[in-house]
């Protein structure tokens, strides 16, 4: 049983409890840094921000979160620390990389063209400096390695993450969580993952419910990884009602100790803000980081899933997942 680090130090892994594996302080997609009209960095509204959109889970028991940013996306350990702080709540950070089409890779593909560096190890260096000497100067340490491939294919840089990720994680323990891109990709994820050292039972394949097909779920679930249904409440092209039904699906087989749930949720974003126009809006409407305890969980119940299964689904595999116990 080893430790597991979040952005306040290490913990027991008992002292981790109930915990949304999946979702995001704060983010955003590259290029919001290049944008004049993007809001000033006020950390203090920044952490406000957050602590106002996280507090709800309170209610409900959650003991922990896992922030899956990866580096390219703006991870920003300083404001997990402070809303950490703030609520009371366990923030699990990441390392990592994000996918080739939507990630920052200008600057290490430059590198790998004019011969300075190798990407593959050159991410892994990251991955190790982060794991070993913590973010920045900030001395917090990321408690698990996020991955990212695209739809339908997994592009170079993404295949370099994968190896980098699982090298990383095989000489250090380091759990890895992945981003698949509707469900895609899942199989040839833990394949590369395995191939190259990593351990099973430290591979969570993540965005699973983007994919409603029963037979894709246990194609990956017979490599012996966790996965996730984390983007409950995100129907803009998967409906909660499908994630619902391929999850109840999943647990009837008896999946119960392999699957974890959360919602890919923000708590604040950068740049210059705006309002989405209603149509959009109404796809997004049941997205929030308490979507889980007010529709989720009724909707299992309703179905026959047990207290039981859902505290091994939102306590036990996090825990295991992450500390290995
Ligand atoms: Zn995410």
């Amino acid at each position: 049983m080893s430790k597991i680090n979040t952005v306040l130090g290490q913990i027991a892994p008992e002292e981790l409890g109930l915990t949304l594996p999946h979702e995001h302080i704060i983010a955003a997609y590259p290029g919001w840094e290049c944008d004049p009209l993007a809001k000033p960095y006020n950390q203090e509204k920044i952490v406000g921000t957050c602590v106002k959109n996280i507090e709800p889970v309170k209610q409900y028991g959650v003991k922990a979160i896992i922030d899956a940013t990866p580096v390219d996306l703006s991870r920003n350990a300083d404001v997990m620390k402070e809303v950490s702080e703030k609520l009371q709540i366990h923030i699990v950070c990441a390392t990592g990389r994000y996918t080739e089409a939507e990630g920052k890779w200008i600057y290490f593909k430059r590198r790998e063209s004019v011969k300075i560096g190798d990407m593959q190890t050159e991410i892994y260096d990251g991955f190790m400096q982060e794991i070993n000497y913590g973010i920045g100067q900030t001395g917090i340490k990321p408690g698990v390695i996020k991955v990212a491939t695209g739809l339908n294919r997994i592009a170079p840089c993404e295949d370099a993450t994968l190896r980098a990720a699982a090298r990383a994680s095989r000489e250090t323990g380091m759990p890895i969580t992945t981003h698949t891109e509707d469900g895609t990709m899942g199989p040839e994820q833990a394949d590369i993952l395995i191939s190259e050292g990593a351990v099973p039972e430290k591979i969570s394949i993540g965005h699973m419910c983007g994919n409603s097909s029963l037979d894709y779920h246990l194609d990956v679930l017979k490599r012996g990884v966790f996965i996730a249904l984390d983007r409950f409440g995100i129907e803009m092209k998967m409906t909660d009602q499908t994630r619902v039904a391929t999850l109840i699906g999943l647990l009837e087989k008896g999946y119960a100790n392999r699957i974890m749930i959360s919602h890919d949720c923000m708590a604040a974003v950068y740049g210059r803000g705006g309002r989405m126009p209603m149509e959009e809006v109404i796809k997004f409407k049941n997205w929030s980081f308490t979507n889980i305890f007010t529709d989720i969980l009724p909707a299992l119940k309703k179905a026959g899933i047990s207290d039981e299964q859902i505290k091994t689904m939102m306590v036990d595999n996090p825990r295991r997942f992450l500390s290995g116990d």
